[in-house]
């Protein structure tokens, strides 16, 4: 927490405004489309929310096809389930490790070519670093397919000097415990288009019609967010920058005491991206590292009771998955066999970054 969010929260309750709606839920909104530039957002309960309400939106049913980038976290692949759909997985280029432009437009000229035409994008913005948005936006306009953009990792980061969740159709946050602000749970629909985000909360509200008593011509949900997590997000939003900076600055140090290492490569930040650095990723090339691989420093932070994970395992490779279309050429697999993400809390010490280091260098006998 940055200090005012308590203060924000006994606000709520003073007000009384405890259920969903109350004036941090507006307010909130408000403040999600000054940081992102997005005109419209519906505050959710998660980014799962989100990402289900977009695909509803978008007209996404039963039997229809979505694009996903199989590198990701399963959140962003599931709510195409959720409508019956079908995910057809695409692969990442290595420059950011974010869906190839390239292998995208393959998976839709082929999925054309079947008679099937894709109803959406989901592209993702792995650990806050942009995708090539540039020619992803330029695919799918030539297309004229909707993307919607899960920036759930990513609120803070832009391309081309544009925030994150501002390029498609929709962009989703999240504000999961995780993340790089959190509402303890929760998350964000955001768009240009204000009729669609009214809609999204009213679906979020169980879709009630405007009729004085309770009538619903529309399945609806339970997705807003709370009064109460909306204040803990305004606390939030005023150390977003701030959060930014200490993630950046531990990337720089980790890649300054470790950049070094033989097979050693930090997730790559090219030219017109600028990441938010929410968790410091790096992977290890065993024919480069003298036989050092993930696995060896995966479980020496283990020996050492500090945590960490490799990189999210391809939706392609999982068992939930299995038997989806994928266009791909091993990027992501090489990710997953080689990428660990470093402990990349910004409450952590210079000694905790150098315990961190220590245990990577004794693998390398450096
Ligand atoms: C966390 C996350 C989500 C889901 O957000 P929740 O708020 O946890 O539902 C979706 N996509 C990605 C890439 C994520 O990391």
């Amino acid at each position: 927490m940055g200090g005012e969010e308590l203060e924000l929260v006994k606000e709520a309750f003073a007000s009384n405004w405890i259920a969903p709606l109350g004036p941090h839920v507006t307010a909130f909104e408000q403040e999600l489309c000054q940081v992102t530039g997005a005109g419209y957002a519906a505050a959710l309960s998660s980014g799962t929310a989100a990402i289900h309400l977009a695909l509803i939106l978008l007209g996404i049913d039963r039997g229809d096809e979505v694009i996903c980038a199989s590198f990701t976290f399963s959140a962003s692949a599931n709510p195409i389930h959720y409508q019956g759909a079908s995910p057809v997985f695409v692969d990442s280029e290595a420059q950011t490790w974010n869906m190839s432009p390239e292998l995208l437009e393959r998976a839709i000229q082929e999925r054309l070519r079947i008679g099937r035409k894709p109803g959406a994008i989901v592209i993702v913005h792995l650990y806050g670093m942009p995708a090539l948005m540039k020619q992803i936006m330029e695919v799918a306009q030539r297309h004229d397919i909707p993307v919607i953009e899960d920036a759930a990792e990513a609120l803070g980061a832009s391309y081309r000097g544009r925030a994150l969740g501002s390029f498609g159709h929709f962009g989703i946050l999240s504000f999961n415990g995780n993340k790089i602000i959190t509402t303890s749970g929760g998350g964000a629909l955001l768009s240009d288009d204000r009729s669609l985000v009214e809609r999204a909360r009213n679906l979020s509200e169980q879709a009630r019609d405007a009729a004085p008593h309770y009538q619903h011509s529309q399945i609806g949900y339970n997705y807003r967010l709370s009064n109460i997590c909306a204040a803990i997000g305004r606390g939030q939003l005023r150390v977003l920058a701030q959060r930014v900076a200490q993630k950046r600055a531990l990337f720089e140090r980790y890649q300054s005491l470790l950049g070094d290492l033989p097979g050693v490569a930090f997730q790559p930040e090219p030219e017109g991206c600028f990441s938010n650095r929410w968790l410091t990723c790096f992977t290890i090339d065993p024919q480069k590292s003298n036989g050092v691989t993930r696995e060896d420093v995966r479980l020496a932070f283990s020996a050492e009771n500090i945590d960490c994970r490799p990189l999210w395992k391809p939706m392609h490779l999982q068992p939930v998955f299995q038997g989806y279309p994928y266009y791909g050429d091993g990027t992501s697999e090489r990710l997953f066999d080689q990428g660990l993400c470093l402990p990349s809390g910004t409450a952590m010490t210079e000694a905790d970054v150098q315990r961190v280091v220590d245990v990577v260098r004794v693998c390398f006998g450096k």
